[in-house]
This record gives structure tokens, C-alpha cells and sequence, in this order.
């Protein structure tokens, strides 16, 4: 039985104007281009073709809304970090990012990052759009590439990284590594914003 059993498509944003009301609870859902973001969304949310996988042209460069639950929503941000893909159309997706960095529905990001790869150049940026009382989890996907001890390390690091700022969790789509925490954070987060 899935968790978000009412889960469904709402809007591609090209603009500011195209959210939905800044209404109820929204996390938004961010990573480099090939980071396994759209692969967590519908395992976590478990409902395949949810968000769709960067093979899939179209709507990867908008922000695409899904609703979960009434009043309750994620946001599957474009990926970044596109070595091809024109600048302007990187740059054009930036205000929307910033304007949603402002919604008061918003009430945390999660980052998808390879755990091969770690916290790199590019998602340091992204974690500067975090207002402060925006809370931030890292993902580390794809670690049923790692061994036990690789993925020790890559948790360690990402940690450190992160200096306190947000979580992290190991993640596999492909095992079903972590799925139940990410639910129960998302599900959390969903409810409620933390005590300032
Ligand atoms: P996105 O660009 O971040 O949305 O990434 P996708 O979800 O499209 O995934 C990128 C690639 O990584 C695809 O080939 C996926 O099949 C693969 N992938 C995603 N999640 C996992 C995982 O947990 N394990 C492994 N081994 N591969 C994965």
C-alpha cells in the first residue's frame, strides 16, 4: 500500500506565476543532473513514471509540482550541472528557484547527490538557497554501487560536509536502501515546519 496513495501531476512551472498557492507544506526536491533524483521521487512516493527520468525529453527544465496529499506537495526541481545545455537555459530556471527558496509552504529540500560522487562543487550552491528555517537531507543514491565500508565513508564525508546544516542518509532505488526513512522524513516534513 503506498504511502501518498492520492500522489498525483499538478503543474510544470515555466514561471513564478504558474505555482500553486504558496498554501500548506511543499519540499522540494533538487540534485545534479543523473544524481537518481527522479528514480527516488517515484520510489519514495512509490509510483512509477511520477516524476520522470532525464531520458525523457520535456518538462526537465520546469519545475514540476506534484501533490501528495491535499495541502501537501514536492517540487522536482531541473538538475543541474548539465555539461551540455545552453547557458541561458540554465540561467532561466534560476529566479524560479529563488522564488521558491521564498514560499512560506516550503518547508525543506531534499538533495539527491551520488553517493559515488559525495557533496560537490555546484550542490554547495544550491544549499545557499535554504533559507534558514528551510530544513535540507541529503539522499546519498545509488550506494548499492558501494561496499559496506565505501558507504561508511561516503555517509562520514557528506556529514562533515554538511556541518550540521541538514542530514543524511544512505539510498538505493535499486536495493531499497533508506526508502522507509526518506517516507518518514518527507511525511514529517509534510506536517509540519520545525519550532523556531
Ligand atoms: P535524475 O537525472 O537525477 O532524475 O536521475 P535518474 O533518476 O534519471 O537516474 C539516472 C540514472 O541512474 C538512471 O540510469 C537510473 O536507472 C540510475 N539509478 C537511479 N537510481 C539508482 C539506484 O538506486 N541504483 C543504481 N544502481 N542506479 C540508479
Amino acid at each position: 500500500m503506498s504511502r501518498f496513495p492520492r500522489a498525483q501531476f499538478l503543474i510544470s512551472a515555466a514561471a513564478a506565476a504558474q505555482f500553486p498557492a504558496d498554501r500548506g507544506a511543499e519540499v522540494a526536491f533538487v540534485g545534479r543532473s543523473n544524481a537518481g533524483k527522479s528514480t527516488a521521487i517515484n520510489t519514495i512516493v512509490q509510483r512509477q513514471g511520477l516524476a520522470r527520468t532525464s531520458k525523457t525529453p520535456g518538462r526537465t527544465r520546469l519545475l514540476n509540482f506534484f501533490e501528495l496529499a491535499p495541502m501537501q506537495r514536492i517540487v522536482d526541481l531541473p538538475g543541474y550541472g548539465y555539461a551540455s545545455g545552453p547557458e541561458s537555459e540554465r540561467l532561466s530556471w534560476k529566479p524560479l528557484i529563488e522564488a521558491l527558496a521564498l514560499r512560506s509552504s516550503l518547508h525543506g529540500w531534499f538533495l539527491i547527490v551520488d553517493a559515488r560522487r559525495g557533496i560537490a562543487a555546484g550542490d554547495d550552491a544550491l544549499l545557499e538557497w535554504a533559507a534558514p528555517d528551510q530544513r535540507i537531507h541529503v539522499l546519498l543514491s545509488k550506494v548499492d554501487k558501494l561496499n559496506r565500508s565505501e558507504a561508511a565513508k561516503a555517509l562520514r564525508e557528506s556529514t562533515a560536509a554538511l556541518a550540521g546544516r541538514g542530514t543524511v542518509q544512505l539510498f538505493s532505488a535499486t536495493a531499497k536502501t533508506g526508502v522507509e526513512e526518506a517516507q518518514k522524513m518527507l511525511e514529517a516534513w509534510l506536517k509540519s515546519k520545525p519550532e523556531q
